[in-house]
């Protein structure tokens, strides 16, 4: 099933039936088993999924997530998370993702090397051709994804690779710069203020949250609470996000020096400006909708606030900036990657956040056009932006029909 509402985008904009169709479903899906005797695991059997939503803008584009409870079901929301963010920020990808069931924490690094080398071997046709051109997510890493270049030898088969393989310098903090930037936007048009100084709570500290805390920071606004899965610190004045960073780099978890502890929960709840919720999804939901605070809340991680939650924060009036707008940093700077490895030029990192502001700036004003002409949602808004330009796209391609 979808995850686009259809009958609430075409209060926006007009869904010919043969795209609604065509999007509705994922263009094709592949599920294989990685089998591979490791020593001292014996046989190691893992599912895993790649999924096609649509390609009609480009190749299909998104991460492998490696985890215990991937499925294909939930590979398809993903994948079709990436057709509407690529569409989205107008850059020439489709919308795809793969999964491998399997927890990585249980693995050496050599032993994932041959289970992503195995992942390689049974995806060959997809990933040589440019069919398939994944990068890291949760679970998966930069290293992995020169396992994958170290087998295919396309550089531009794969992106969130190191820099030193053929990676962009500033890939790693892509997402997080992006999704300050876009804070940065939102507070300046959502809540008529400037982001400097404006207090801002974020959950997850790993790559998304740990960048985007800090560019929040750079950028002048008072982070004044991160967590992790343990649980949070917080500090009313604002915390020092390198310190808390340095120290995570060092221990492998937040210090308790820094502030007071709190909560995930007590972190949601927090009476602040900005609310970024950068872990995992459905972290808002409809049993604790009611006590966010936020007077704005941004979509770091991907699908953090579930539709029952959103509806809460609707009614309540808490504007919520979706993940496929806020989190969009991450897979612009992978275009750049893939553009660059085609072309054979180097790109330096400022040149990297350049392209995602001017994108991300440019998707903001379409998307924040779309709320005010047809007094919707954000989240919505940008659905229906990101459908225009999916219909426009194949419309172009001859997939659907010009008069329909
Ligand atoms: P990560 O593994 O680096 O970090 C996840 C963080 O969330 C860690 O600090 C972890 O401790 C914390 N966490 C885990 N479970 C938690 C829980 N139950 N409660 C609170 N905190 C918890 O992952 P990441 O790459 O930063 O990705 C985070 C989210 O952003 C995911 O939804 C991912 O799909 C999405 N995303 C990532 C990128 C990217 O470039 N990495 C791009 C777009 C979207």
């Amino acid at each position: 099933m979808s995850i686009i509402d259809f009958e609430k985008v075409k209060t926006c904009i007009q869904v010919p039936t043969a795209a609604e169709q065509l999007l509705s479903k994922p263009e094709k899906e592949i599920s294989f088993s990685l089998n591979l005797v490791l020593r001292p695991h014996g046989i190691v059997l893992a599912d895993a999924f790649v999924v096609y939503h649509n390609t009609a803008r480009g190749p299909a584009k998104g991460g492998l997530r490696i985890a215990p409870h991937a499925t294909l079901e939930h590979t398809r929301v993903l994948a079709e998370l990436m057709s509407l963010k690529t569409a989205l920020v107008q850059i020439p990808f489709g919308g795809g993702k793969s999964a491998i069931r399997l927890d990585p924490r249980q693995y050496t690094r050599m032993e994932m090397t041959a289970l992503v080398k195995e992942y390689v071997h049974m995806l060959s046709g997809d990933l040589r051709s440019g069919a398939y051109v994944p990068a890291p997510d949760l679970g998966s890493t930069p290293s992995d994804m020169a396992v994958i270049y170290g087998e295919t030898h396309i550089p531009e088969s794969v992106t969130g690779k190191p820099p030193r393989v053929g990676g962009l310098p500033g890939r790693r903090e892509a997402t997080g710069y992006g999704v300050a930037h876009v804070a940065r936007l939102a507070c300046q048009a959502v809540l008529g203020r400037s982001l400097r100084g404006a207090s801002v709570a974020v959950q997850g500290f790993g790559n998304v949250g740990g960048w985007a805390a800090q560019f929040l920071s750079d950028f002048g606004a008072r982070v004044v609470a991160v967590s992790d899965k343990k649980g949070g610190v917080y500090r009313k004045e604002g915390l020092s996000v390198s310190e808390l960073a340095a120290h995570q780099d060092r221990a492998g978890e937040l210090p308790d020096f820094e502030g007071d502890r709190i909560t995930n929960e007590e972190l949601l709840a927090l009476d602040v400006d900005v609310l970024i919720p950068a872990a995992i999804e459905d972290v808002i939901h409809e049993g604790n909708a009611h006590k966010v605070a936020a007077r704005l809340v941004l979509e770091a991680a991907n699908g953090p606030v579930t539709p029952e939650g959103d509806a809460v924060l609707e009614s309540r009036g808490i504007p919520v900036i979706p993940d496929i707008l806020a989190n969009a940093g991450g897979v612009v700077a992978s275009y750049v990657e893939w553009h660059q490895a085609k072309s054979g030029s180097m790109t330096k990192k400022e040149e990297t956040y350049q392209t995602i502001a001017e994108q991300l700036e440019a998707a903001f004003e379409r998307v924040q056009q779309m709320a005010r002409s047809c007094k919707v949602s954000y989240r919505l808004a940008a659905t229906a932006v990101a459908v225009e330009e999916l219909v426009n796209t194949m419309r172009d391609r001859g997939w659907i029909p010009n008069e329909d």
